[in-house]
């Protein structure tokens, strides 16, 4: 018999501002480290005031994490210190490691009046986090869509669901990252792994997780246990599902820098304006 995970915590948006002035809805973060080990921080910029965007999030760098921009409408225009620039559009997905460093900005572009998505920073352990800088964009029409027409369709970005891997690989995490939509009155089932941290954030609809009912906005991390059910009885449910193996090190953090010690991000900020964070390559 399943174990079937129940939900430990639930935790909502808050309203922040990020960047140059970015408007934004963090679901979890800074303060609630480290109970979505080893992810670090979700915030949700979907937007009807595309306009509280256009500030952006103008060059800065990162060291010993990794960033997942998932697009649901608009773009967002980047450039960076290792040569990539481009764009990424609506379904598309950026998995960015930044490893021992990149600098690079982000800047939103409203695309019909319409822009928004979602950034997951997840850690890197103390093995990697100088590793070195890779991306992994992937565009949405190479995201393996699984059980359409079954009321439970699901976009594998990461991670393996009924016999399908997802794109993006070779994570430290081992993480799934779904999005899924389901019609009223279905049921998603997925195996995790027992040990590994499991959460889903609500982007739209209402649906039952255990005992609870949970709306938009709202975000379940489960206990332990190597099954997750998530039901949608009254209504259609959409959610970011992430899981991921738990990192356990200690955490020194500041804005955009993520290590395991204070020297550490000392000296990563040192190097940041002495102009030697960028490592040869
Ligand atoms: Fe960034």
């Amino acid at each position: 018999m399943p174990q079937i995970r129940e939900v430990a915590r639930v935790v909502e948006v808050r309203e922040t501002v990020e960047g140059a002035g970015v408007r934004l809805r963090r679901v979890f973060g800074h303060r609630d480290v480290p109970l979505f080990d080893p992810f670090l921080m979700l915030d949700d910029f979907r937007s009807d005031r595309p306009e509280d965007h256009l500030a952006g999030f103008p060059w800065h760098p990162h060291r010993g994490i990794e960033t997942v921009t998932i697009m649901l409408d608009g773009r967002v225009e980047h450039g960076d210190s290792i040569g990539n620039a481009g764009s990424i559009g609506a379904g598309d997905v950026q998995w960015m490691t930044a490893g021992s460093g990149i600098v690079h900005q982000e800047m939103p572009k409203p695309v019909d009046g319409k822009m928004g998505g979602f950034q997951l920073w997840v850690n890197l352990p103390r093995s990697h986090k100088m590793m070195e800088p890779r991306y992994q964009e992937i565009r949405a029409a190479d995201i393996p869509v699984v059980g359409e027409g079954t009321g439970v369709t699901v976009r594998v970005i990461a991670g393996r669901r009924e016999g399908i891997v997802g794109p993006v690989r070779e994570i430290v995490a081992e993480p799934d990252v779904f999005d899924v939509t389901m019609a009223p009155g279905a049921v998603f089932v997925h195996g995790v792994r027992p040990g590994h941290t499991v959460s889903a954030y609500i982007i739209g609809g209402s649906g039952r997780f255990g005992a609870l009912d949970l709306r938009e906005y709202q975000c379940a991390l489960f206990g332990d246990g190597d099954e997750v059910r998530i039901g949608s009885p009254l209504s259609s449910l959409r959610f970011l599902f992430f899981s991921g193996r738990p990192i356990r090190e200690p955490i020194a953090w500041s804005g955009p820098i993520v290590m395991n010690t204070r020297e550490e991000l000392e000296e990563a900020f040192r190097e940041y304006r002495e102009g030697t964070f960028v490592r040869a390559r």
